[in-house]
This record gives structure tokens, sequence and C-alpha cells, in this order.
């Protein structure tokens, strides 16, 4: 294990991707699974408050700790098995999301979550359920979970294999490794109709108790090892970016391809850029047409004998839909294929770099709402967005209705503003049956807006379930709850 306690080397720990800045006393950099029992019941003995970070991808505060001692596993980085023959895989929590895709690929197979940060760890997907383009056709991280390792606060385990270990009802017990057993309720709590949500833990009555650590953003326990199921690589994947003259065309394209259709087009994933995301990616690709007024990137999971025909519905649908049908981007191949998914991964970063060059802290949405509030949610967002005179740029995962506006803060009137918005938002998501956050999680950032999604009985329901596996209330001080 590595110790940091000198105060430079300690700051690139202190903050996230989002420049949330937090303060640890010292800094342990596990560097075996081994370790993190004896560690965490030597703090927890000792009453001494820790939090676990990654990569530091996260853009909420998550794992960022406010005081005490953080706890990196981005050392934990092996893939400990890869079975070929049940597509399923186990690893160490610090592997490297680009490191597992491209393991995989060799075997042909593929692991479906993907976010956008393939810097991330498989370890911090799984406590923020994350997501990505292509959850539109396979649900987040969850749906590819089948088994957890998780040292608990106190240095004990819980071994939790999916299909194995259900809540009856309301009450919910677990046996540890120790042999102990944690009991809880499961507190009714809003479930929105989005199709993502990433705000608050899992709890359903009766449900497999495996999902209540997957989104629980590091306040229960530290996930030790992830067992994962896999897919086969699809034959041919056809991949466009469509460029739109007109904001209400770029919507009917995507409504058509979100829903079932008579040309039998079912994507994988649906991702929206605005105008402004497309000025700011100009900077970087020089060959983008400039009378485009948003695009959409689409991806469809074909074979050798569909591919033609696929591709000519797809243009067919395009010309239908914009007249810059001849700008379209279209890759056939895996070079091409990453020259898309760069593009689409250049966004986010280049609105990191601007917002580390204001020195500002990230101002995003990351709300969703269900497919059939969305065009009233669109307009709202961007009539609200023009009226204030703020910079911003929109882009994200149109296919499940979820994007985040960016906002540019350079003034005291920009961030009145940009509260003010920023509060519109998360009120009419909730109000829409959506979510306030979709994938990225609530952390310490998005914490005072629970109160809008849930009830205060809710949020007590939710702080007993932690108390159950945290009685002290050590770990991940100040994540999801006001703990200060
Ligand atoms: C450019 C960019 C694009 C992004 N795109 C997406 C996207 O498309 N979809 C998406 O969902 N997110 C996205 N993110 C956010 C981020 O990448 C994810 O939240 C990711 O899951 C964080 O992983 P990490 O390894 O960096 O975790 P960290 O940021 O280090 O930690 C995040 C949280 O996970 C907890 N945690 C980490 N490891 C463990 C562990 N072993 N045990 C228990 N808790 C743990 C931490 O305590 C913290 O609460 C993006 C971020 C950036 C910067």
């Amino acid at each position: 294990m590595i110790r940091i306690i000198d105060e430079e080397a300690k700051i690139e720990y202190q903050k996230d991707a989002a420049n949330y800045i937090g303060s640890a006393e010292k800094v342990f950099i596990l560097e075996s699974t081994d370790e993190i029992s004896p560690l965490v019941k030597e703090l927890y003995s000792n009453n001494t408050p820790f939090t676990i970070s990654a990569a530091r991808t996260g853009l909420t505060g998550g794992g960022v700790p406010i005081s005490g001692v953080l706890i990196s596993t981005e050392r934990l980085d092996k893939i400990i098995d890869i079975d070929l023959k049940n597509k399923t895989a186990l690893l160490e929590p610090g592997v490297r999301l680009q490191t597992f895709h491209d393991e995989l690929k060799q075997h042909n197979l593929m692991y479906p979550s993907n976010p956008t940060e393939t810097w991330s760890t498989i370890g911090g997907n799984v406590a923020n359920n994350a997501s990505g383009a292509k959850t539109f056709k396979y649900g987040a991280t969850r749906n590819f979970v089948n088994y957890l390792e998780i040292v608990l606060p106190d240095g004990d385990e819980i071994h939790i294999r999916r299909g194995e270990c259900f809540a009856n009802g309301s009450e919910a017990e677990i046996k540890t490794i120790n042999g102990n057993t944690i009991k809880f309720l499961i507190p009714s709590i809003r479930i929105p109709k989005s199709t993502k949500n990433a705000a608050g833990y899992f709890l359903r009555p009766n449900m497999d108790l495996i999902d209540l650590f997957i989104g629980s953003e590091g306040t229960l326990g530290i996930i030790k090892k992830v067992g994962l199921d896999l897919l086969f690589q699809s034959e041919e994947v056809l991949s466009a970016i469509v460029f739109f003259d007109d904001y209400n065309n770029l919507l009917n394209f995507a409504e058509y391809l979100r829903n079932d259709n008579p040309r039998q087009l079912k994507p994988r994933l649906i991702e929206y850029f605005d105008h402004n995301s497309l000025k700011l990616l100009s900077e970087h690709h020089s060959d983008l047409p400039t009378e485009a007024l948003g695009a959409i990137w689409v991806e469809f999971e074909t074979n050798s004998i569909m591919l033609e025909n696929d591709t000519l519905s797809l243009y067919e649908l395009t010309l239908e839909h914009t007249d810059l049908v001849d700008m379209t981007w279209v890759a056939m191949n895996d070079r091409e294929r990453d020259k898309i998914t760069k593009f689409r991964h250049d966004l986010p970063l280049a609105v990191n770099e601007l917002l580390t060059k204001y020195g500002q802290q990230k101002i995003y949405t990351d709300t969703a709402v269900p497919a059939n509030a969305f065009r009233l949610y669109y307009n709202e967002m961007y009539s609200h967005l023009n009226s204030m005179g703020l910079e911003y740029v929109v882009f994200g995962h149109l296919g499940d209705c979820h994007l985040h506006a960016n906002l540019f803060v350079k003034s005291e009137d920009d961030r009145i503003n940009a509260e003010e918005f920023y509060n519109y938002m998360m009120k009419l998501a909730i109000e829409l049956d959506g979510t306030i956050s979709a994938e990225h999680g609530i952390g310490k950032i998005k914490k005072p807006y629970m109160k809008y999604m849930f009830t205060e009985v809710e949020i007590r329901g939710m702080q007993e379930v932690k108390k159950a596996f945290d009685p002290k209330n050590l770990l991940a001080l100040d994540t999801l709850f006001f703990n200060r």
C-alpha cells in the first residue's frame, strides 16, 4: 500500500473531473485487494472517516473526501478471469473500462456498458450504475453485474451473486462472510418513469439485494471484486453522424428511431449534439458542415447479409429529415467508427477544458424524463437557456431523453442565472416524472436537490439503510446525505 501525506502530492486526489475540491488528511493507494479489509477495520475502530476513489472521473464529488482518509482503488486493476464459455468476467475494481473493452475485443466479446469516459474504472462504474450511449439498447451497468464482493466499513465482507439473495417484501437480510446478519427495511421511495435513474439507492420490495450496492456511490462498502455478464460482438456495426438544418426534423428523426418503426431500424444508440456543441467541436474537427444546426450519432448492430439493406433504410430516413443528407458521416469499419466515437468523446472533454480555463466547477444537467414528456422538456430548456444570455453547450443521450446542458459562468449575473436555470430544470424533470440524475449520481454536489425528488421520510428511509451497513457513519461522509 502506498501512503501519501505530502500536501502537494495529495492535491490531485482531493478533486474530481467536476473540479469539486475536498480535503484528505492521508491518501492510501491500495496495491492488493487483501489490504482492504485490515485497513478499513483499523480506520473503523479508530473512528476515522474514509472515502473511496478510483479514477476520479466522477462529476459529483462522490470520490472526493471532505475529511479523514481517501482510499484509492486505482491500482487494483487485474482482470482476474474471462470465462469464454459462459461469457462472464471477474475483475478487480480498478480495471479501466478501455483496458477491459480492448481485452474483450480480442475474444470477440463485448461489455455493452460504455460511459463516454473510458478512463473510468469498473468499480467506479458499478458504484455509480454508470451508463453510456449503448444504454439505449442494453440498459445501464446494473444489467450486467452478476456478482459482487463488498468490504463493509468494519472490515467484514459480503459476497453476493445475482439471483441468490432477495428481500422478503420490505424485509431484507444479508449474511456476511464472518457469519453476521445485516437486517434492514426497504423503504418505499419514488421511482421515476424515465428509462434511466441514478438518484438515491435502488430500493424495491422483493428486490435482488445485489442491486442495492449498484449505484450506491461508495456509501455502503468498498467494491472488492466485480462479476460481469458479457455479449458477443456484433458481426457488423453501421455507425453514422447525421447533420440537421432544423431542430424539429432532428427530434422527429430521433423519435422515429426510438420507437418500433416500419423500416425495422433498431439503433443501439441515439446521441445528440446541439449547434453550440458542433461549434465547439469544430475547433478540433475542421470537416464539420458549418450550416448544421445540430447532429445525431446513430449506431446499428447488423450482419453481412443485412448491412446493405440497413444502410439504404438509414439513407432514406435521413433524406426525409434533413437537406444535409450529403454531409452525413458514415463509418463502415473499425477505424472510421473509432473516429466517430472520438468525436463524441471530445465533446465533454472540450467542455471540461473550458471550465478548467475559467476555473469553474461544472454546472450541468444530468436530468432525464419519460419519452412522452421530452418535447416539452426540450423546448422549455432551450427557451430558458436562450432567454438568459448565458453561454451553453447541450449534448447527450437523446435515445433515453437524457441531455446534459452545460453552462459557462463568467460573471456573478451568469452564476445567478445558471443556478436559477438548474433549479428550474431539476424541478421540471420531477414534475414530468423524470429524475434529477440519470447517470452521474448525487455525490456531494447534487445532494441539496435530493429533496426535490424524495420526501423527508424517503430520505430518512435511505439513511436507515446506510446505517445498517455503516452504524458509525464513517464511510463517504457528505455523499448522498447531509452529514455535517
Ligand atoms: C469526460 C467525461 C465523460 C463522462 N461520461 C459519462 C457517461 O457517459 N456516463 C456515465 O455514467 N458517467 C460519465 N462520466 C462520469 C464518470 O466517468 C463516471 O461516474 C464513472 O463511473 C466514475 O468512475 P471512476 O472510476 O472515475 O470513479 P471515481 O470518480 O473515482 O468515483 C466515483 C464514485 O464511485 C465510488 N467508487 C469508486 N470506486 C469504488 C469502489 N471500488 N467501491 C465503492 N465505491 C467506489 C466513489 O466513492 C465515488 O462515489 C463522465 C466523466 C467525464 C469526465
